[in-house]
């Protein structure tokens, strides 16, 4: 089949990479000239696992190439996907504008049917909003022809584009960054909602590789489609805020929340998944997406108590650590060095959105401390968001991001951190101490260790 994928950042560039490797033709287009570049150059623009390989693969089998050419794009393909980005405007609802813009785009150069599948997270009702912006454009385009019209040509082209015929259907996407490959080549299951008989065919035929393997395709209203995706996001944002209330009040009460999540995870209604203690979730979608289903919930006057909550409990976990630091240092750290370990949300990705580890830098930073971090991927990403900030440096190993510091601050579990090198540790910061947001190492590592370890839902050792 052909098809176009409009974006190419995490979602849209693993979704075309996929859909080639399944065998369809696939352009990408973008609107980030810099982006188009590097990949015609073979070049990632960000930090995915395995996706260098399924680009170059299917680069090579001449299944998928990147244009900045919307035009070509839309006629090229029988599908366009939309995977373009939907951040937050202040009051937390999605600022649809990209959404707006791709659909314009398609109303503009659509010359025959076209399945337009919606994989960007949006709102209940951006469907509609889609199908009625290519209704709109295609109003006034056919409206400026009718005025200006002075010859048969025009007036054809206005009767052939009345007889356009296109369906916009959700089809969610539940890929993870740092497992985005391997989750889209093998998902758990496709949500698909519409109500066209025509679409649905489509898209059986379309995700036939993955049904054939056994993976089930949901399909449903659109509505609810639009509404599973901020269901499964804010559930997961539960959990983890859930084990993070309750590491609090393990640690008040005097009791550890390892083995309390031991003792909850292996009852099969709860599971292992998702009850990590820690100083919070990141990244561009919990946070996103329960913000813009409270502000949605209230444009319909109802109140969300527990999405408030979720998002309320986070953002102090996310200050957690540095109300650790400041206690342990009496409430001044001016002066004070950190290492901190981990900028990414979480580990196997470049993405630093919304990540805890910027909370702690700032805030630390404002009290007049200074930092050396060390990330395996998130460096770059970093350093620009870092950039006008001097108390800020960045070292090329986790080792060297400890010389000299007052202690080390863990933000990240990236795999590498779990190898700490005690003896390392201890010659190259002042004093042997860690705030660990991500609860690394055991208490007896640490007792063993003769060194200062604060983590979360645990007893302090010192
Ligand atoms: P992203 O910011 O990495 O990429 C979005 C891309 O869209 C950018 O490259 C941008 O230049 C491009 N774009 C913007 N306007 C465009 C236009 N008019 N035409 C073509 N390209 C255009 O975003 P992402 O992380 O890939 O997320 C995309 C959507 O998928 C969001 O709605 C997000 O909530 C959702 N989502 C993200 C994830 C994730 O883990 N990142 C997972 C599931 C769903």
């Amino acid at each position: 089949m052909k098809i176009t994928v409009f974006g190419t950042g995490y979602v849209g560039l693993v979704q075309a990479a996929t859909l080639a490797e399944l065998g369809h033709d696939v352009m990408c287009v973008d609107i980030n000239h810099a982006k188009i570049n590097q990949l015609n150059d073979g070049i990632i623009p960000f930090f995915e696992p395995g996706l260098d390989q399924l680009v170059e693969r299917n680069k090579l089998a001449h299944r998928l190439s990147f244009s900045l050419n919307p035009k070509e794009c839309i006629e090229f393909a029988d599908i366009l996907f939309i995977a373009v980005g939907t951040p937050s405007y202040e009051d937390g609802s999605a600022d649809l504008s990209a959404i707006e813009t791709v659909a314009k785009t398609i109303g503009n150069y659509i010359n025959g049917y076209k399945l337009i599948i919606n994989k960007s997270t949006v709102p209940v009702g951006t469907v509609d909003l889609v199908k009625n912006t290519i209704l709109e454009t295609l109003a006034e385009n056919a409206s400026s022809y009718v005025q200006a019209m002075n010859s048969n040509d025009k007036l054809a082209s206005i009767l052939n584009r009345d007889k356009i015929e296109f369906d916009v259907i959700s089809n969610p996407e539940f890929l993870k960054e740092g497992t985005a490959v391997i989750d889209s080549l093998h998902p758990e299951r496709i949500i698909i909602g519409s109500n066209s008989k025509k679409a649905l065919s489509i898209m059986r035929k379309l995700y036939h590789s993955f049904t054939k393997k056994g993976i089930p395709i949901l399909e449903m209203d659109v509505r609810s489609a639009e509404l599973t995706k901020y269901a499964a996001n804010c559930m997961l944002a539960t959990k983890i805020s859930f084990i993070n209330e309750m590491a609090r009040l393990a640690e008040l009460l005097g009791a550890d929340i390892d083995a309390i999540k031991a003792g909850i995870a292996s009852d099969s209604r709860i599971g292992p998944s998702f009850i990590d203690a820690g100083c919070g979730y990141g990244g561009s979608c919990f946070p996103k997406d329960i913000q813009c289903l409270i502000n949605k919930a209230k444009e319909h006057q109802f109140f969300p108590h527990l999405l408030t909550a979720i998002e309320a409990v986070n953002s102090e976990q996310k200050t957690l650590l540095v109300d650790r630091v400041l206690n342990y240092y009496g409430h001044d750290i001016s002066g004070k060095h950190f290492a901190i370990w981990g900028l990414s949300f979480k580990p196997e990705t470049d993405d630093i959105r919304n990540s805890p580890s910027l909370t702690v830098i700032n805030s630390i930073c404002k009290l007049g401390a200074t930092c050396t971090a060390f990330d395996p991927v998130a460096i770059t990403n970093s350093k620009q968001y870092f950039a006008n900030n001097q108390q800020v440096t960045f070292a090329e190993s986790k080792e060297l991001a400890l010389i000299d510091a007052d202690a080390l601050i863990i933000c990240t579990d990236w795999q590498q951190f779990y190898e700490i090198n005690f003896d390392i540790l201890k010659t190259s910061l002042t004093e042997p101490v860690i705030f660990d947001g991500r609860n690394l190492f055991s208490l007896a590592d640490a007792i063993a260790q003769n060194i200062t370890y604060i983590s979360i839902g645990r007893k302090p050792v010192y």
